[in-house]
């Protein structure tokens, strides 16, 4: 992430930074400036990642600088709420714009002025046809378009109702600027595109001062223009844009010219990256907001405790191609959070299914305080002490009657390791009145504490994770699994038909060992052989809440291939 990754092996190579680094070279511009553009109309999700890893990125490898601007053009939709929630997520991903914080609102008085320079030099006019007859003026892909019958309206007929919109003589879809280019024009966006609408609205950040809003086309040029963006990068929906934004640009007073460029969009499989799609996940309850950890948005993912550092390497590798969108396996992204949780993340015990074991020769009330790695990955991330007792709980899945001899775990007369502590012995299986097993009945060899072998040269084959009965706290442990059943949600009809319901099980009956009552928040740790978990935010030391941010291995695609 720094500037030496430029010339690295590995630095990414692709059209957009072969584009750059040929302006630089050429001096065509003086110094890279790049935006991130969001509008404030939902939460970011991963695909943003992309294009912030992108806007950032090059910015810090081309010694140039990336400016977060918000185009908040369209109050019916935007909220103060979204504005903060995409300052917090660029913030966690790790990227700083430092003092280049911008609105495309700031820009409303000179957005104005220049729609005014339009209408006087002939080139815009407003128009009263309503939304359903420009849609019919408009023509389709093979019929061009018809004039509208007001077009060719005087300067100052224009100026006079341009002026009177503004001053808020007229109701919603009354009147309309349009730009006056080509009817006729084989790209559709340039048939006379709206540039500024009514709309009786308070806006997040100019309040009542407006009651007309510039078009998101009329104003995210002109912005870039203003902040003296040199490489306006943005996906391929856009690409049939650019030949209006050049328009505007070569009709107005603007002092810079940013280029265009496009690039595909990030889909992702098993999930739906829409804000439109994921305010109605939300809307519509299917999910708890939009951080729900079941979610694809960056404040999602964060509370499930996935590593930011994991999300960038996932968007960096990622290509950039000029067509084409194509979908990446949401595995291609554990991979990536795998890889960096097994680095990074402390190890604690848990047990999520807890079957009772009693060491029948520990003596009563005895607490052996065993250690305990942090992480074998990290020499510098210490040990901590856990407590052996006489009751302890073991997963319930690491005992079997009438085992297999190739299963390493407990039985009825089998030894095993217990992990930082002693070999154990099983000697017999309590049951209930139904048959169930609810304790086992074991014995300790003292000759084998952590550490040590048994003189007589004796070996386990198995080790297993437990926890002290007395000293584990109880949690609540949420588990999540894809939230859509299919790779491809929506692709046979509404998308909200394919969510899986079984996205989120609540277990209420895990232990852990005592330490992970001052976990923090959001920070995933490794349960033992179990995978990876992080604090919730709902989570306090008094009632314990756990999220599995992901599995050890990806045991999901290995069921969904099964079945
Ligand atoms: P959505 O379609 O999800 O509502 P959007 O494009 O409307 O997204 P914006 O807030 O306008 O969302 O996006 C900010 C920037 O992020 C834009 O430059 C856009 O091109 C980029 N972006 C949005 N979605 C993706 C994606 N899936 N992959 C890559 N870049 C994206
Ligand atoms: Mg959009």
């Amino acid at each position: 992430m720094s500037k030496a990754d430029n010339s690295s092996a590995d630095a990414p190579k692709d059209f957009i930074r072969e584009i750059i680094q040929s302006d630089l070279d050429a001096g065509r511009v003086e110094g890279l400036v790049t935006r991130f553009p969001p509008e404030p109309n939902g939460f970011l999700h991963i695909g943003h990642a992309k294009s912030l890893c992108l806007n950032f990125g090059v910015a810090e490898e081309f010694g140039g600088r990336c400016h977060l601007r918000f185009d908040d053009t369209n109050p019916v939709k935007e909220e103060t709420l979204y504005i903060d929630a995409i300052k917090k997520d660029v913030s966690w991903l790790g990227f700083d714009w430092g003092e280049h914080l911008y609105y495309a609102s700031d820009n409303f008085e000179q957005l104005y002025t220049w729609a005014v320079h339009l209408i006087e030099n002939g080139k815009a006019y407003v128009d009263d046809l309503n939304a359903e007859q420009m849609r019919e003026y408009r023509g389709t892909l093979k019929e061009p378009g018809r004039n509208s019958p007001h077009r060719d309206r005087s300067v100052e007929e224009n100026l006079d109702l341009f002026a009177r919109m503004r001053a808020g003589e007229f109701a919603n879809g009354e009147k309309i600027v349009r730009a006056k280019i080509d009817m006729a024009a084989g790209n559709i966006n340039l048939r006379d595109p709206a540039i500024y609408r009514i709309l009786h609205e308070t806006h997040p950040r100019t309040g009542d001062a407006w009651c007309i809003y510039p078009t998101y086309d009329f104003a995210h040029g002109q912005s870039d223009a203003i902040e003296g963006i040199t490489h306006s990068l943005c996906t391929l929906e856009f690409e049939d844009h650019r030949p209006l934004y050049d328009w505007f640009v070569a009709n107005l007073p603007v002092t810079a010219a940013p280029h265009q460029y496009e690039f595909s969009r990030l889909s992702l499989s098993h999930t739906v990256l829409s804000k439109r799609n994921l305010k109605k996940l939300v809307d519509d309850n299917n999910v708890n907001g939009w951080d729900d950890p079941r979610m694809p948005t960056l404040s999602g993912f964060r509370r499930r405790g996935y590593p930011a550092s994991a999300i960038r390497t996932f968007a960096r590798q990622l290509g950039f191609t000029k067509s084409g969108d194509s979908v990446v396996e949401m595995a291609n992204l554990d991979f990536f959070v795998r890889e960096a949780l097994n680095k990074s993340a402390q190890r604690r015990m848990a047990v999520l299914d807890p079957l009772k074991v009693v060491i029948e020769n520990w003596p009563e009330g005895e607490v052996d305080w065993m250690d305990a790695v942090n992480n074998p990955e990290d020499e510098n991330a210490g040990k901590r002490k856990v407590p052996f007792t006489r009751e302890l709980y073991i997963e319930r899945d690491d005992f079997m009657e009438d085992a297999p001899k190739k299963f390493f775990r407990l039985s009825v007369g089998r030894e095993v390791r217990f992990k930082y502590g002693f070999f154990v012995t099983c000697t017999e299986a309590i049951k209930d009145e139904n048959g169930k097993v609810v304790e086992l009945r074991c014995t300790y060899d003292p000759e084998t504490r952590s550490g040590s072998n048994p003189p007589d040269g004796r070996k386990v084959k198995g080790t297993i994770h437990w926890v002290s009965a007395e000293h584990a706290i109880a949690a609540e442990v949420r588990l999540y699994d894809p939230l859509f059943n299919r790779p491809d949600p929506g692709a046979d009809g509404d998308f909200q038909d394919d969510i899986n319901p079984d996205a989120l099980t609540i277990n209420r009956s895990a232990l852990l060992e005592p330490s992970l009552a001052e976990a923090p928040i959001s920070e995933a740790i490794q349960f033992e052989r179990l995978g990876y978990f992080c604090a919730d935010p709902d989570h306090t030391p008094a009632a314990p809440v756990f999220n599995r941010t992901i599995g050890l291995r990806d045991s999901w695609a290995k069921a969904q291939k099964k079945g």
